[in-house]
């Protein structure tokens, strides 16, 4: 049977940043308790639903998984141990706020099962972090993955955004100079794009905020591709890299079109062709899950050619490709004439300049 994910949405944070329009709620702390039960009372309800099905990976997102207390993390990483088949051997991934982590609450995460972290830096540039109204600084960074390291974590992923208002070529240049001395074993790293429905989003719409310029932001990741290529990063997706054989196991799961279930206000969960997701409001979601009702927000099924479809569109995000005969061959020759697409061995492959632009190019495609 084909291995499956976990994600687990915890929707709490410290404060909201100005870009995020992710589920994601600051001043709900008090509601944490309640919710970790109900995380657990979900995986309940479903259990018999997803009987014998293998889970290779679990994921805790957000939001800032990190803002629950370690040890009611770890018993929740339990009762889905005991609820839902997860392998022993399962990678199990917890985001992390700089701020919201010390080396007591890592090491009783690595203690309780929990062997990748995934920590939001989004920049070394004390400015960048203002812009993007971070609350903490690239030090927070620095000691947080030292913490990281002395409780045993010996995969950390961290997250970078370019683009932000102010951000220079060589500001982004330290950034990743500074993410690769610290050598973590994977890199994501984000244009930043602007949610309409965002502070962010309404401080451009009034002309309050420039928008990022797209140019400066390929140049950004175009620099990204070299310094993370020399230091011996591979790009196995669009915005991801990895130090060999330390791909993230869990998206993997996605682009490769495996099944996954969600738990949690707003997330989502695929299993053969259904795709369904939860309700997003926190309180919705609790009041639901604690009548005992499966907490879904709406659904949909997709026909074999819109699976057919999605799988070249997330197939052509990664280093691996598609089949080259998966692709109208006239849809993808100016493409290949523009050397944004590379036919290897039968596949078609993004190059390092069609992966800046994988969403025009795979729309172009698949559309
Ligand atoms: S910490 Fe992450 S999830 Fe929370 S508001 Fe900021 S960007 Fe959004």
């Amino acid at each position: 049977m084909t291995a499956a994910g976990i994600y687990v949405h915890v929707p709490f944070c410290l404060t909201r940043c100005g870009y995020c329009d992710f589920n994601a709620y600051a001043g709900l702390d008090h509601l944490s308790n309640r919710y970790v039960r109900a995380l657990a009372a979900e995986a309940r309800l479903h259990a018999p639903g997803w009987a014998g099905v293998p889970f290779t990976s679990v994921f805790f997102g957000g939001g800032t998984p990190t803002t629950l207390d370690p040890v009611e993390l770890v018993s929740l990483i339990a009762e889905l141990r005991r609820t839902l088949a997860v392998d022993d051997d399962s990678e199990v991934t917890v985001e992390a706020n700089p701020d919201t982590v010390d080396t007591d609450s890592l090491t009783a995460l690595r203690r309780g099962g929990v062997n990748r972290l995934s920590m939001g830096a989004q920049s070394f540039d004390p400015l960048v972090l203002q812009a993007l109204e971070r609350v903490h600084q690239p030090s927070s960074v620095r000691r947080a993955f030292a913490d990281a390291r002395a409780a045993g974590f010996d995969d950390v992923n961290l997250d970078l955004i370019f683009g932000a208002d102010g951000e220079s070529l060589g500001s982004w240049r330290h950034t990743v100079e500074q993410t690769v001395e610290l050598r973590p074993e994977h890199v994501s790293a984000y244009a930043l794009t602007i949610e309409p429905a965002t502070p962010l989003g309404r401080a451009v719409d009034a002309g309050r905020t420039p928008s990022p310029d797209p140019d400066g932001q390929a140049d950004m990741f175009e620099l990204a591709c070299e310094l993370l290529g020399a230091a011996g990063y591979e790009h196995y997706e669009v915005s991801n890299w990895a130090l060999p054989g330390r791909e993230c196991r869990h998206n993997l799961g996605y682009w490769e079109r495996r099944p996954y279930l969600g738990l949690g206000a707003g997330a989502h969960s695929s299993r053969d062709g259904h795709r369904w997701w939860n309700v997003r409001p926190p309180e919705q979601y609790l009041q639901t899950v604690e009548s005992d009702m499966v907490p879904i927000g709406g659904q949909e099924f997709l026909d074999p050619e819109a699976e057919r479809l999605e799988s070249v569109f997330l197939g052509l995000r990664t280093s691996a490709g598609v089949n080259a005969s998966d692709v109208d061959p006239d849809l993808a020759e100016p493409f290949v004439h523009e050397g944004l697409l590379e036919e290897r061995d039968g596949r078609l492959v993004l190059s390092e300049r069609g992966l800046f632009l994988a969403n025009d190019v795979v729309l172009a495609l698949t559309g």
